[in-house]
Protein backbone atom coordinates (compact mmCIF):
# COMPACT_ATOMS: atom_id res chain seq x y z
CA UNK A 1 0.00 0.00 0.00
CA UNK A 2 1.16 3.34 -1.11
CA UNK A 3 0.40 6.78 0.53
CA UNK A 4 0.44 8.01 -2.97
CA UNK A 5 -0.33 11.87 -2.44
CA UNK A 6 1.32 14.17 -4.59
CA UNK A 7 -0.94 17.04 -2.22
CA UNK A 8 0.73 17.90 1.08
CA UNK A 9 -1.69 18.01 3.53
CA UNK A 10 -4.14 15.86 1.83
CA UNK A 11 -6.43 16.18 4.67
CA UNK A 12 -9.18 13.88 4.39
CA UNK A 13 -12.59 14.16 6.26
CA UNK A 14 -12.23 11.98 8.98
CA UNK A 15 -13.12 12.99 12.05
CA UNK A 16 -10.85 10.91 14.57
CA UNK A 17 -11.79 13.15 17.79
CA UNK A 18 -15.32 13.02 17.65
CA UNK A 19 -17.90 10.62 18.80
CA UNK A 20 -14.95 8.64 20.97
CA UNK A 21 -12.74 7.87 17.93
CA UNK A 22 -15.39 5.61 16.76
CA UNK A 23 -15.64 6.11 13.19
CA UNK A 24 -11.70 6.29 12.55
CA UNK A 25 -10.94 3.98 15.02
CA UNK A 26 -12.91 1.05 12.89
CA UNK A 27 -12.09 2.76 9.68
CA UNK A 28 -10.43 0.25 7.44
CA UNK A 29 -8.42 2.80 5.86
CA UNK A 30 -7.22 3.51 9.71
CA UNK A 31 -5.97 -0.18 10.32
CA UNK A 32 -4.34 -0.43 7.14
CA UNK A 33 -2.01 2.34 7.27
CA UNK A 34 -1.27 1.37 11.28
CA UNK A 35 -0.69 -2.36 9.92
CA UNK A 36 1.78 -0.70 6.82
CA UNK A 37 3.60 1.22 9.42
CA UNK A 38 4.05 -1.76 11.63
CA UNK A 39 5.20 -3.96 8.46
CA UNK A 40 7.64 -1.20 7.22
CA UNK A 41 9.54 -1.02 10.95
CA UNK A 42 9.12 -5.07 10.87
CA UNK A 43 10.75 -7.07 14.02
CA UNK A 44 12.37 -3.74 14.51
CA UNK A 45 9.64 -2.32 15.84
CA UNK A 46 6.21 -2.64 18.50
CA UNK A 47 3.12 -3.29 17.57
CA UNK A 48 1.67 -0.15 17.20
CA UNK A 49 -1.92 -1.73 16.44
CA UNK A 50 -3.86 -1.33 19.29
CA UNK A 51 -7.56 -0.53 20.19
CA UNK A 52 -8.46 3.42 19.76
CA UNK A 53 -5.51 4.07 18.46
CA UNK A 54 -5.61 6.45 15.01
CA UNK A 55 -2.62 7.39 12.42
CA UNK A 56 -3.35 10.60 12.45
CA UNK A 57 -0.24 11.82 9.82
CA UNK A 58 2.99 11.10 8.96
CA UNK A 59 6.26 12.55 7.20
CA UNK A 60 9.67 13.57 7.13
CA UNK A 61 11.21 15.75 9.39
CA UNK A 62 14.82 16.45 9.61
CA UNK A 63 15.64 15.69 13.57
CA UNK A 64 18.92 17.43 15.45
CA UNK A 65 20.92 14.68 16.57
CA UNK A 66 23.93 14.72 18.18
CA UNK A 67 26.57 15.22 15.58
CA UNK A 68 24.10 16.92 12.87
CA UNK A 69 20.58 16.79 11.96
CA UNK A 70 19.07 14.14 10.16
CA UNK A 71 15.82 12.73 8.06
CA UNK A 72 13.89 10.82 10.49
CA UNK A 73 9.97 9.24 9.43
CA UNK A 74 7.62 10.58 12.04
CA UNK A 75 4.33 9.23 12.89
CA UNK A 76 1.68 11.17 14.92
CA UNK A 77 -0.92 8.87 16.51
CA UNK A 78 -3.41 10.17 18.73
CA UNK A 79 -1.69 8.84 21.68
CA UNK A 80 1.82 8.41 20.77
CA UNK A 81 4.65 9.98 18.43
CA UNK A 82 6.65 7.35 16.59
CA UNK A 83 9.66 8.36 14.69
CA UNK A 84 12.50 6.31 12.87
CA UNK A 85 15.47 6.34 10.91
CA UNK A 86 14.80 5.90 7.05
CA UNK A 87 16.01 2.46 5.43
CA UNK A 88 14.45 2.80 2.22
CA UNK A 89 11.94 5.75 1.62
CA UNK A 90 8.12 5.07 2.84
CA UNK A 91 8.96 1.28 2.59
CA UNK A 92 11.33 0.40 5.58
CA UNK A 93 12.40 2.20 9.21
CA UNK A 94 14.58 1.28 11.95
CA UNK A 95 15.70 2.46 15.28
CA UNK A 96 12.07 2.96 15.95
CA UNK A 97 11.01 5.47 19.27
CA UNK A 98 7.89 5.83 20.92
CA UNK A 99 7.27 8.83 22.87
CA UNK A 100 3.64 9.18 24.31
CA UNK A 101 2.09 12.38 24.18
CA UNK A 102 0.37 12.70 27.35
CA UNK A 103 3.68 14.74 28.53
CA UNK A 104 4.90 16.10 25.51
CA UNK A 105 4.68 19.94 25.01
CA UNK A 106 6.28 21.81 22.22
CA UNK A 107 8.05 25.01 21.79
CA UNK A 108 8.58 27.19 19.21
CA UNK A 109 12.57 28.23 18.16
CA UNK A 110 13.50 31.01 15.80
CA UNK A 111 14.71 30.38 12.27
CA UNK A 112 18.84 30.42 11.90
CA UNK A 113 20.68 31.04 8.95
CA UNK A 114 20.68 27.18 7.63
CA UNK A 115 18.18 25.77 9.71
CA UNK A 116 14.19 27.21 9.45
CA UNK A 117 10.58 25.85 10.34
CA UNK A 118 11.94 24.19 14.01
CA UNK A 119 10.38 23.57 16.87
CA UNK A 120 11.27 22.03 20.68
CA UNK A 121 9.15 18.49 21.33
CA UNK A 122 10.01 18.05 24.52
CA UNK A 123 8.53 14.94 27.08
CA UNK A 124 10.04 13.61 30.12
CA UNK A 125 11.80 10.98 28.17
CA UNK A 126 12.92 12.59 24.97
CA UNK A 127 13.49 16.12 24.19
CA UNK A 128 15.01 16.92 20.73
CA UNK A 129 14.23 19.87 17.86
CA UNK A 130 12.92 19.06 14.67
CA UNK A 131 12.92 20.84 10.89
CA UNK A 132 10.35 20.60 8.62
CA UNK A 133 10.45 21.66 5.36
CA UNK A 134 8.41 24.69 5.08
CA UNK A 135 6.28 26.97 7.49
CA UNK A 136 3.12 25.22 6.53
CA UNK A 137 4.53 21.97 7.45
CA UNK A 138 6.06 23.41 10.92
CA UNK A 139 2.17 24.50 11.42
CA UNK A 140 0.52 21.60 10.30
CA UNK A 141 2.61 19.37 12.50
CA UNK A 142 2.45 21.74 15.79
CA UNK A 143 -0.98 22.13 15.46
CA UNK A 144 -1.70 18.45 15.01
CA UNK A 145 0.28 17.40 17.71
CA UNK A 146 -0.78 20.21 20.42
CA UNK A 147 -4.26 19.07 19.21
CA UNK A 148 -3.71 15.31 20.08
CA UNK A 149 -1.88 15.90 23.38
CA UNK A 150 -4.88 18.16 24.22
CA UNK A 151 -7.29 15.92 23.15
CA UNK A 152 -5.52 13.31 24.75
CA UNK A 153 -5.13 14.55 28.54
CA UNK A 154 -8.56 15.73 28.59
CA UNK A 155 -9.94 12.41 27.66
CA UNK A 156 -8.12 10.75 30.22
CA UNK A 157 -8.67 13.22 33.04
CA UNK A 158 -4.97 14.13 33.44
CA UNK A 159 -2.83 17.29 33.47
CA UNK A 160 0.73 17.15 32.21
CA UNK A 161 3.50 17.43 34.72
CA UNK A 162 5.54 20.73 34.78
CA UNK A 163 9.13 20.38 34.31
CA UNK A 164 10.04 16.92 33.96
CA UNK A 165 11.31 17.30 30.40
CA UNK A 166 14.44 15.72 29.21
CA UNK A 167 17.09 18.45 28.10
CA UNK A 168 17.69 19.03 24.24
CA UNK A 169 21.05 17.71 24.09
CA UNK A 170 23.92 20.58 22.69
CA UNK A 171 25.19 19.67 19.57
CA UNK A 172 28.32 18.17 19.38
CA UNK A 173 29.22 20.60 17.14
CA UNK A 174 28.80 23.82 19.33
CA UNK A 175 30.80 22.91 22.21
CA UNK A 176 34.53 22.82 21.37
CA UNK A 177 35.41 22.95 25.34
CA UNK A 178 33.17 21.68 28.42
CA UNK A 179 30.77 24.07 28.92
CA UNK A 180 30.96 23.93 32.45
CA UNK A 181 35.01 24.57 33.53
CA UNK A 182 35.89 26.24 29.85
CA UNK A 183 39.13 24.70 30.26
CA UNK A 184 39.10 21.22 29.00
CA UNK A 185 39.50 21.04 25.08
CA UNK A 186 37.66 18.44 23.41
CA UNK A 187 39.59 15.51 21.40
CA UNK A 188 39.45 12.04 19.99
CA UNK A 189 41.00 11.27 23.43
CA UNK A 190 38.82 13.47 25.56
CA UNK A 191 35.61 12.96 24.88
CA UNK A 192 32.59 14.94 24.82
CA UNK A 193 29.51 13.80 27.76
CA UNK A 194 26.25 15.19 28.11
CA UNK A 195 24.30 16.02 31.12
CA UNK A 196 21.32 14.14 31.28
CA UNK A 197 19.81 16.75 33.28
CA UNK A 198 20.13 20.00 31.90
CA UNK A 199 21.64 18.73 28.27
CA UNK A 200 25.17 20.83 28.15
CA UNK A 201 28.39 19.13 26.92
CA UNK A 202 30.84 18.53 29.40
CA UNK A 203 34.18 16.94 29.90
CA UNK A 204 35.18 13.37 32.11
CA UNK A 205 35.62 15.10 35.32
CA UNK A 206 32.97 17.73 35.37
CA UNK A 207 30.58 15.03 35.17
CA UNK A 208 31.93 12.19 37.38
CA UNK A 209 28.33 11.84 39.10
CA UNK A 210 25.28 10.12 38.57
CA UNK A 211 21.90 10.91 39.26
CA UNK A 212 18.47 8.45 38.92
CA UNK A 213 16.13 10.45 36.48
CA UNK A 214 13.20 7.94 36.61
CA UNK A 215 11.49 9.28 33.69
CA UNK A 216 14.58 9.21 31.53
CA UNK A 217 15.85 5.28 32.58
CA UNK A 218 15.65 3.33 35.45
CA UNK A 219 19.82 3.37 35.42
CA UNK A 220 21.55 6.33 37.39
CA UNK A 221 22.46 8.80 34.26
CA UNK A 222 25.10 10.92 34.20
CA UNK A 223 25.29 14.28 34.76
CA UNK A 224 27.42 17.72 34.84
CA UNK A 225 29.12 18.63 38.73
CA UNK A 226 26.36 21.49 38.61
CA UNK A 227 23.20 19.66 38.20
CA UNK A 228 24.41 16.98 40.94
CA UNK A 229 25.33 19.44 43.52
CA UNK A 230 21.80 21.49 42.96
CA UNK A 231 20.28 18.12 43.54
CA UNK A 232 21.79 17.10 46.37
CA UNK A 233 21.24 20.90 47.92
CA UNK A 234 17.70 20.14 47.47
CA UNK A 235 17.61 17.29 48.84
CA UNK A 236 19.34 17.65 51.95
CA UNK A 237 16.74 20.48 52.74
CA UNK A 238 14.08 17.77 51.38
CA UNK A 239 13.57 14.64 53.59
CA UNK A 240 14.47 11.60 50.81
CA UNK A 241 17.97 11.91 49.21
CA UNK A 242 16.76 9.13 47.37
CA UNK A 243 17.90 9.82 43.57
CA UNK A 244 21.48 10.59 44.71
CA UNK A 245 24.01 8.67 43.67
CA UNK A 246 27.45 9.01 44.96
CA UNK A 247 30.49 10.36 42.66
CA UNK A 248 31.77 7.11 40.94
CA UNK A 249 34.57 6.93 38.94
CA UNK A 250 33.26 6.41 35.62
CA UNK A 251 32.04 3.05 35.92
CA UNK A 252 29.71 1.58 33.75
CA UNK A 253 30.41 3.78 30.90
CA UNK A 254 34.04 3.84 30.98
CA UNK A 255 35.63 2.88 27.51
CA UNK A 256 33.33 5.39 25.87
CA UNK A 257 32.48 8.57 25.68
CA UNK A 258 29.01 9.28 25.11
CA UNK A 259 28.31 7.10 21.97
CA UNK A 260 27.36 4.48 24.50
CA UNK A 261 25.46 6.72 26.12
CA UNK A 262 24.11 8.69 23.64
CA UNK A 263 20.53 7.70 21.69
CA UNK A 264 20.79 5.18 19.15
CA UNK A 265 18.98 6.62 16.47
CA UNK A 266 21.64 9.40 16.44
CA UNK A 267 24.32 6.52 14.79
CA UNK A 268 24.92 7.00 10.92
CA UNK A 269 23.39 5.19 8.43
CA UNK A 270 24.65 3.15 5.43
CA UNK A 271 22.38 5.58 3.07
CA UNK A 272 24.10 8.28 2.91
CA UNK A 273 21.51 9.59 -0.01
CA UNK A 274 19.22 10.88 2.72
CA UNK A 275 21.18 13.64 3.73
CA UNK A 276 19.94 15.12 0.98
CA UNK A 277 16.60 15.35 2.85
CA UNK A 278 18.38 17.97 5.17
CA UNK A 279 18.20 20.87 2.54
CA UNK A 280 14.30 22.02 2.44
CA UNK A 281 13.90 21.35 -1.01
CA UNK A 282 12.86 17.52 -0.02
CA UNK A 283 9.27 18.57 -1.26
CA UNK A 284 8.41 15.37 -2.85
CA UNK A 285 5.74 13.97 -0.10
CA UNK A 286 7.35 15.26 2.91
CA UNK A 287 4.40 14.94 5.52
CA UNK A 288 0.49 13.90 5.07
CA UNK A 289 -1.98 13.81 7.44
CA UNK A 290 -5.03 11.66 7.53
CA UNK A 291 -7.72 13.14 9.50
CA UNK A 292 -9.07 16.20 10.42
CA UNK A 293 -9.91 17.03 13.89
CA UNK A 294 -13.25 18.14 14.62
CA UNK A 295 -12.11 20.21 17.54
ZN1 LIG B 1 34.97 20.35 32.50
ZN1 LIG C 1 23.69 19.59 34.12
Amino acid sequence: MEFSSSVLFDVIQHLPFQNDDTKNVNSDSNHKRIAYVEQCFGASGEKLTRPGRVLVGEGVLTKMCRKKPKPRQFFLFNDILVYGNIIISKKRYNKQHIIPLDDVKLEDIEDDKNLRNGWKILSPMKSFIVYAATSSEKSEWMAHIRKCVSYLIKKRGIEQKPDLNCPVWVPDSDASECMLCKKSVFSVINRRHHCRKCGIVVCNPCSSSKLLLPQQSSKPQRVCNNCYQACENNSSAATSPTDIYCPTNDDGDSSADDSSDDDNDDEDEKNTFLDSAINANYHDQQVQFYEQEAM
